[in-house]
């Protein structure tokens, strides 16, 4: 049967050559990848790599054994169809894979999946000029970019062409790459690289195509979905966009897509351009079905991401393969970074109640690593600190134990306003010892825990220069926090809602921490003073559990009994005594853009529990929650 209808299809183009017009309709399978990074090994729900006890319970996404049989099955189904594989770039990292293997890795999984063609992205230059060309070296499929321009003193001169031109089922399909423009400041191409601008050279590079008679373009960028909509589909014979940057999943089923996939974007030569991204990590693999009229214009687009989830068996020679390659991963571990004169502290008790030296090392790190870009101020959260580090020798072992997630440096501008705002969420649930309490560089601030939540926070001074100056709540202020509280993680939502300029795909945590510690050797922990906590004498007991941080004398780890019996009363619904003291339900204050369902997904993990905290508060109208208002959010 199946045998039939090729010899169908395949009478039908022959007719379409001999007779025109009326079968001239081209169609186009194109399936996309963006901002691998490094996912070598599936991922779990957060995006870090899957355990085995998490690959047994059927938890885990992608990785490069699911996405090889996805990608191997997709092309399956299309045989005999014209399908094109494209790669939009940030392959690099993100895992201990890129860090052991500088791209190597990655470089050999992705020929193994036969990409037709990938655009540069800017974790691509992560390791300069140098890691790139030798990934070039190894990939065995072409990478393209118009704005990569490589001088002539540079080891890629040559070696990357603004477009390519593919004979798929015998049309001639145009490509064109692009990174984004701030490519130099956020990775690091070196001196012998230009980074043009985007729009010119595909604008130029369209040109070039259209002279030899191309009439099917595809941009395959590295820009992000919102220039992607706003420029690039707006570029004259730009047909169709496949993007990637902005680690956007576009889906018309995925709750959490953002836009339609494709979206379609009006073009100035009176056509409409499709653009498509798939999420990031692996886990998605996009899939769309172009047709192209006989002039080259689409005329339809449609497709959906197809989600990799343990439904797709991996294929098992990568995944032996990807377990040799993970030994010397193991020996990595154990390498040494650096030194520590003492003990840096990093425990729950201290970094989520005070100023600790974990706290100030990793933002501190986290701020040397971005001040180039002119950011004066980092924030990050201490329950994203998750252990110590002994004295003595560092290995990357503890670094990672430390900073486990694989998040990334965001940086952002926001305004010194939302800053408190993001502070007093932070100091919000110090009483129960969340992990959203603000550790911070290039910033002094003061708290009062015995004031309500929402006004805490006072005092706020940021370094400019050498001195510390009161902040300007109108002032906007470059920061580098973490990706997940970029997003909303932790109660952060003003990170989300009110941040301009927002870049979240920086350098890993851990990467950062390790290199400040090579660069600073010998470390020495310390506290400097810049959270202060301001203690009513009357109001706060003694601690009774004796602190080892001498710095922080006036912090208490301990709950209140005042506050705690204030809780109580407030909802009738509260649990009893001994369950709120061990935390288990928790307060939130309601910041713009905050949802019940979001609340839910972000606290329980799933959204469908929003009832649970509507509940716990009177059943508030979901669409009118009372900016600054307390929520009462109940043990899951
Ligand atoms: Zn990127």
């Amino acid at each position: 049967m199946i045998k039939h209808l090729r010899t169908g299809l395949m009478t039908a183009s022959i007719l379409a050559l001999s007779t025109g017009a009326a079968f001239a309709d081209y169609e186009l399978n194109i399936l996309h990848i963006n901002d691998f990074h490094s996912r070598i090994e599936s991922i779990n729900k957060f995006d870090s790599t899957c355990t085995a006890e998490e690959e047994g319970k059927n938890e885990c996404f992608g990785g490069a054994a699911r996405l090889k049989v996805a990608i191997d099955q997709k092309r399956q189904e299309l045989t005999g169809k014209n399908v094109l594989l494209l790669n939009a770039g940030d392959n690099f990292q993100g895992s201990l894979f890129f860090t052991t293997y500088k791209g190597a890795a990655e470089a050999e999984f992705l020929n193994l999946m036969k990409f037709d063609a990938m655009t540069i992205g800017n974790h691509e230059f992560d390791e300069g000029e140098d890691g790139l060309a030798t990934f070039l070296d190894k990939v065995t499929f072409p990478v393209i970019s118009s704005n990569v321009l490589a001088g002539y003193k540079s080891k890629l001169i040559d070696r990357i062409k603004p477009s390519l031109v593919l004979d798929v089922g015998g049309q001639k399909i145009g490509i064109v790459g692009a990174v984004t423009n701030d490519t130099a400041e956020i990775s690091s191409p070196g001196d012998n690289v230009l980074i043009g601008i985007d729009v010119d050279t595909i604008t130029t590079a369209v040109q070039d195509l259209k002279k030899q008679g191309i009439d099917k373009i595809v941009a395959l960028t590295h820009v992000g979905y919102p220039r992607d909509l706003a420029v690039i589909a707006k570029i004259p014979d730009v047909d169709v966009v496949v993007g990637g940057h902005s680690h956007s999943l576009l889906s018309n089923t995925a709750e959490k897509a953002e836009g339609p996939y494709p979206t379609m974007v009006d073009n100035p030569g009176g056509y409409k351009v499709p653009v498509v991204q798939a999420g990031s990590y692996s886990k998605y693999l996009g899939d769309l079905v172009v047709t192209f009229d006989d002039s080259g214009v689409v005329k339809s687009a449609k497709g959906d991401p197809i989600l990799i989830d343990s439904k797709i068996k991996p294929d098992q020679a990568v995944l032996a393969r990807i377990k040799e390659l993970a030994k010397p991963i193991e020996e990595l571990k154990t390498k040494i970074i650096g030194k520590t004169d003492a003990p840096i502290d990093g425990s729950r008790e201290s970094c989520r109640a005070r100023e600790c030296q974990m706290g100030d090392l990793v933002t501190d790190a986290m701020l040397d690593r971005v001040k180039g870009q002119g950011v004066t101020i980092a924030i990050t959260n201490g329950g994203g600190l998750r252990a110590s580090i002994d004295a003595g020798d560092v290995s990357m072992g503890e670094v990672i134990t430390v900073l486990p997630f694989q998040n990334t440096l965001s940086t952002f501008q926001i305004k010194g306003a939302d800053i408190v705002a993001a502070l007093e969420n932070g100091v919000s649930q110090i009483e129960e010892g969340g992990g959203r309490f603000p550790q911070v560089a290039g910033l002094k601030f003061a708290f009062d825990r015995s004031k309500p939540v929402g006004s805490r926070i006072s005092n706020v001074e940021v370094k400019e220069g050498e001195a510390f100056v009161a902040l300007d709540p109108a002032k906007a202020y470059n920061v580098v926090s973490n990706n997940y509280m970029r997003n909303g993680g932790d109660g952060y939502s003003i990170f989300k809602t009110k941040a301009e300029n927002a870049y979240d795909y920086g350098p890993g945590l851990e990467t950062v921490l390790a290199d400040y510690l090579a660069a600073h050797n010998p470390y020495r922990p310390m506290t400097d003073g810049r959270i202060t906590e301001i203690a009513a004498a009357t109001e706060i007991k003694p601690s009774a559990q004796a602190s080892t941080d001498t710095t922080a004398q006036t912090a208490t780890p301990d709950v209140k009994p005042a506050e705690q019996t204030k809780t109580e009363t407030a909802t009738p619904e509260a649990k009893p005594a001994a369950e709120a003291a061990a935390g288990a339900e928790t307060k939130h204050v309601i910041a713009k853009g905050d949802t019940l369902w979001g609340l839910a997904k972000a606290i329980y993990g799933n959204g469908e529990l929003w009832k649970t905290i509507a509940a716990a508060n009177g059943n508030p109208v979901p669409e009118k929650l009372e900016i600054g208002k307390e929520l009462q959010i109940p043990a899951k």
